[in-house]
């Protein structure tokens, strides 16, 4: 038997986990029967973690301590252009990590991004593990295909943290590719316009064969429904202000209810051309007695006007994207929809339009990337294992950013452009440029900008202990990598005597090795807590039922058993046993729990017996 595998689509809304069963790709639901999980997070005012669908019925309650969309910050970095807007919005708070990243707090603690999404995935797990009735732990993970070196990192970590075996990420659009054309003897060549909660991806690939090899891939990590959601709940708040001269985002609880009503109204838009939205006692005004209602219609039109600029700007990224690989429409037979997003009528009708073509019918947006991460898992663990039939496969996809250096004068040389198929690798030679020299530091970049700064920050690489000599003479080799899952790796070699350079890595605001095991280990004792405390819950509802039989039954029998041959030793017994319960349930006493709960079933039989032979004489 192979191994357990599942791949997971850990979305920015929703994600999805699937695995391949009898050679067929098939989503996971999770117990609720439903087949994607909210991408939530909260924590209680007891501590307790909520995740998915329990998470998000009470987000507007508990609006400051329920994380969604974290998917837009991970692997970013605190100076990074998007987090101050995304503060701004955001109900709960972000503050800055010690490594310079992006740390969200809950209830007084910080938590790594990683950290927010491995819940989510360790969710994804025990949806799996669930069904196929025991441990999973290799998995591929999917992620948008723009995301860049550190955000797959953190994607990686996040996967480690939760206890998972990740075997590959690979490319959302690539693996709706995966799943469309599995098992198909098709030639095509086909354009993925991925549009989902946060992120917006586009692909073109060659399938043939069962080969698939990206050309091109281009995207926005932050361009997705949460935007469109966002434009909504802007036009509300203003005609508020407007009438009421109130500002809704001052209210954490009524911004919470405003986003909910927008995304729904945005979903109701889907099908019909115009929506209410009614949210009754929004807000209580010092100045007004009683609190205001609001409500709004809104047209489909009225939509399509709020948020054509973001529809549009998916399509110029799609037209510069075929441009850069000399591509037009007319070379592309097939463009494929995926992501949540793409169920609104005007993203559907500018893809037809700047394409050309019918989007293909046949895959579903939500589902298609969980499928096809799973189709990978099941080559790479088949293959891994040489056994069962392995699904002949071969996927070749490709960097979505320029990987270089920075170089004299702040600029960014390039070393691997974007596109280039992966894994490759490109070398580069450094030398010394003072006598004695002993380290040179390279400035490692991804990005599209020519001015270094203007591109991400990757890390600042150290190469130590350089051999002494004249300036100019001592050359080091280095070897910039990047691996199948897209992630850099950098390599050093002294040129003259072929000595491996040692390199330490500094700006990098990737969790440490430490922190990562910390996260690990405090994980393993929360889900021991966390399991005992539905072990002790489950106990006490068996106690609290028997209770109550206990108090149903007794008045009745009290006087027979009393004059019964039990006596009222019986009766002084069973008191005495109810007190105990009382006692160990208050102290949250697991193991005083354990004691009481036999001889509370034989009080409860012995009550029942009682009373069937009082009723039958
Ligand atoms: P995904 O990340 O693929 O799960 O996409 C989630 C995004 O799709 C969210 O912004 C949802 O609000 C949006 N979405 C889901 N269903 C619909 C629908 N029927 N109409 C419009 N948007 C939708």
């Amino acid at each position: 038997m192979t191994e357990r595998f599942i791949g997971i689509d850990l979305g920015t809304t929703n994600s999805c986990v699937a695995t391949v069963e009898d050679g067929v790709p098939t989503v996971i639901a999770n117990k609720g029967g439903y087949k994607t999980t909210p991408s939530m997070v909260a924590i209680t005012e007891s501590g307790r973690r909520l995740i998915g669908h329990i998470a998000k019925r009470q987000a507007i309650t508990n609006a400051q301590n329920t994380v969604y969309a974290a998917k837009r910050l991970i692997g970013r970095k605190w100076s990074h252009a998007s987090v101050e807007p995304a503060r701004q919005v955001l109900p709960y708070k972000l503050v800055e990590g010690e490594l310079g990243d992006v740390r969200i707090e809950l209830r007084e603690k910080a938590y790594a991004i990683p950290e927010i999404s491995a819940m989510v995935l360790t969710e994804m797990k025990r949806i799996a593990e669930e069904h196929c009735g025991g441990p999973v732990e290799k998995a591929v993970i999917t992620l948008p295909a723009y995301f860049n070196d550190g955000q797959r990192q953190a994607t990686k970590d996040a996967g480690r943290i939760a206890g998972l075996d990740v075997i590959r990420v690979i490319n959302e659009p690539t693996a709706a590719a995966l799943a469309y054309g599995f098992k198909k003897n098709i030639t095509k060549r086909v354009a993925v316009y991925d549009l989902g909660g946060g992120t917006f991806d586009i692909s073109v690939l060659d399938i043939h064969e069962g080969v698939f090899e990206v050309l091109a891939t281009s995207g926005d990590t932050f361009l997705g429904g949460e935007d469109f959601d966002q434009r909504i709940v802007e036009w509300l708040v203003l005609d508020f202000v407007k009438e009421h001269k109130i500002d809704l985002r001052t209210d954490v609880m009524a911004l919470q209810r405003l986003r909910d009503a927008a995304e729904n109204a945005k979903m109701q838009l889907s099908l019909s051309v115009s929506t209410e939205i009614n949210l009754p006692f929004i807000i209580t005004a010092d100045s007004k007695p009683d609190a205001l209602h609001l409500q709004r219609t809104l047209t489909r039109e009225k939509f399509q006007e709020l948020t054509a600029d973001l529809v549009q700007r998916s399509i110029t990224i799609c037209e510069r994207m075929l441009q850069e690989a000399r591509l037009t429409t007319s070379d592309l037979n097939e463009v494929i929809l995926v992501g949540g997003m793409t169920r609104v009528p005007a993203v559907q009708a500018a893809v037809k339009s700047f394409f050309g073509l019918d989007p293909a019918k046949s895959v579903h947006p939500d589902e298609v990337v969980a499928l096809g991460a799973a189709v990978q898992a099941a080559a790479l663990v088949g293959g891994a294992k040489g056994e069962e039939e392995k699904p002949t496969m071969l996927l070749l996809d490709v960097t979505p950013h320029h990987l270089g250096i920075m170089i004299a004068g702040g600029y960014f040389n390039v070393l691997i452009s974007s596109n280039t198929t992966v894994p490759t690798s490109a070398m580069h030679t450094f030398t010394t440029v003072r006598d004695d020299q002993t380290t040179v530091k390279i400035v490692v970049l991804q990005g599209d900008s020519r001015v270094a700064q203007e591109n991400e920050l990757l890390g600042e690489f150290l190469l130590t202990d350089l051999p002494a000599g004249p300036r100019g003479t001592v050359e080091i080799d280095v070897r910039f990598d990047i691996s199948s899952d897209g992630i850099v790796s950098v390599a050093a070699k002294d040129k003259t005597t072929g000595r491996e350079q040692s390199i330490q890595v500094t700006a990098s605001s990737r969790m440490s090795e430490d922190e990562l095991s910390n996260i690990m280990g405090a994980n393993d004792e929360f889900a021991v807590a966390e399991k005992n405390a539905e072990q002790f819950q489950a106990l006490k509802n068996e106690v609290e039922r028997s209770l109550r039989d206990i108090d149903r039954l007794l008045p009745g029998v009290r006087d027979f058993i009393s004059a019964s041959e039990l006596g009222d030793g019986a009766l002084k017994k069973i008191d005495a046993v109810k007190e105990r319960a009382r006692a160990a349930m208050q102290a949250q006493d697991i193991e005083a729990l354990k004691s009481v709960h036999e001889p509370l079933d034989r009080a409860v039989t012995m009550l029942k017996g009682v009373t069937d032979r009082i009723a039958k004489p």
